[in-house]
């Protein structure tokens, strides 16, 4: 009885091209496509003629002088950073360098270290915000207000931003239509990345404008079912340590069969980040701090409910 994830992929969009997507929101898509970043980045602009811009995105020529070339007639008064990965803040350089607009966002990349290999598109070590943005914070700007929303789990330094007055959220890439987040550790946290899902769920939003892929017009349920699948996934992970596996290498086999063999260390870091997290609930214990290569035991079963 698998959780069903009411994905969504459906996407109309030209490269290169800022498009109108619903009143006072136009969008731009990168030409970075992969298994990571769907159709590739979607790069938002809120306003008209004072605008703000979400999620520059990553080092491109071409989408980056098409963004500044369709703005060219407008002030861009704010720049907003959903997190730092290398398809989403990059960008922001430049844009600022082009229209003297201050860059917004929680913080500098952390987690991990500069250079090591990372999960999709890797960490942007170079982004550090000019106006430092906390959870509950307002953002206002030329006709829109945003509140900033901390979400860590993806990242630790994740921000969705909300338009409470339209019921929208910019949710970059904590909830998406087209696919479940990748949370990789170090900076990637599974326990937080369920608290962060459960915030959403106590908020009103009607829509949400993820940075890949459509929007998500049944939110609430779109974040349950993530729920709902995490949980399978962590039932699935106890299984397999109730079945004597205790490596994540197995445990990866078990769980995603069929897997494109591109996403196979994305998936490993999914379940090093679960059995992170069931370690830090003492549910499971690790023969060394918990790595990808560390064995894992049961040390007891979860509480139910
Ligand atoms: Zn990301």
């Amino acid at each position: 009885m698998a959780v069903e994830i009411p994905y969504r992929r459906e996407i109309a969009f030209e490269y290169g091209r800022l498009e109108r997507v619903a009143p006072g929101i136009r969008r731009i898509v990168a030409r970075n496509p992969g298994p990571f970043t769907f159709k590739g980045t979607g790069t938002y602009v809120v306003g008209e003629g004072e605008v703000a811009v979400i999620d520059p995105g990553p080092e491109l020529e071409e989408h980056i002088a098409a963004l500044v070339a369709s703005l060219a007639e407008e002030r861009v008064s704010h720049i907003l950073v959903t997190h730092t990965h290398r398809d989403h803040s990059p960008a922001a350089k430049a844009l600022k360098a082009a229209t003297g607009a201050p860059t917004y966002g929680f913080g500098p990349h952390a987690g991990g270290q500069r250079g090591e290999p990372g999960i999709e598109e890797g960490g942007d070590w170079d982004f550090t915000p000019d106006v430092v943005v906390r959870d509950g914070e307002w953002i206002e700007g030329g006709g829109w207000r945003f509140e900033a929303v901390h979400t860590p789990g993806h990242t630790s330094n994740h921000l969705c931003f909300g338009l409470p007055d339209s019921g929208i959220l910019f949710s970059g890439d904590h909830v998406m239509g087209w696919s479940t987040s990748v949370i990789a550790p170090p900076d990637g946290d599974m326990a937080a990345y369920m608290a962060s899902l459960d915030k959403l769920l106590g908020r009103h939003d009607t829509v949400y404008w993820p940075t890949h892929g459509p929007a998500i017009t049944e939110p609430q349920r779109h974040v349950g079912a993530f729920i709902a699948h995490r949980r399978e996934r962590e039932s699935g992970i106890i299984d397999c340590l109730k079945a004597g596996i205790e490596t994540i290498d197995v445990m990866v086999e078990r769980l995603y069969a069929g897997l494109n063999p591109a996403l196979r260390r994305a998936a490993g870091r999914s379940v090093l980040a679960h059995l992170i997290d069931l370690t830090g609930r003492d549910i499971v214990a690790a023969d060394r701090p918990a790595t990808v290569d560390a064995h894992y035991r049961l040390r007891h079963l979860p509480r139910q409910g």
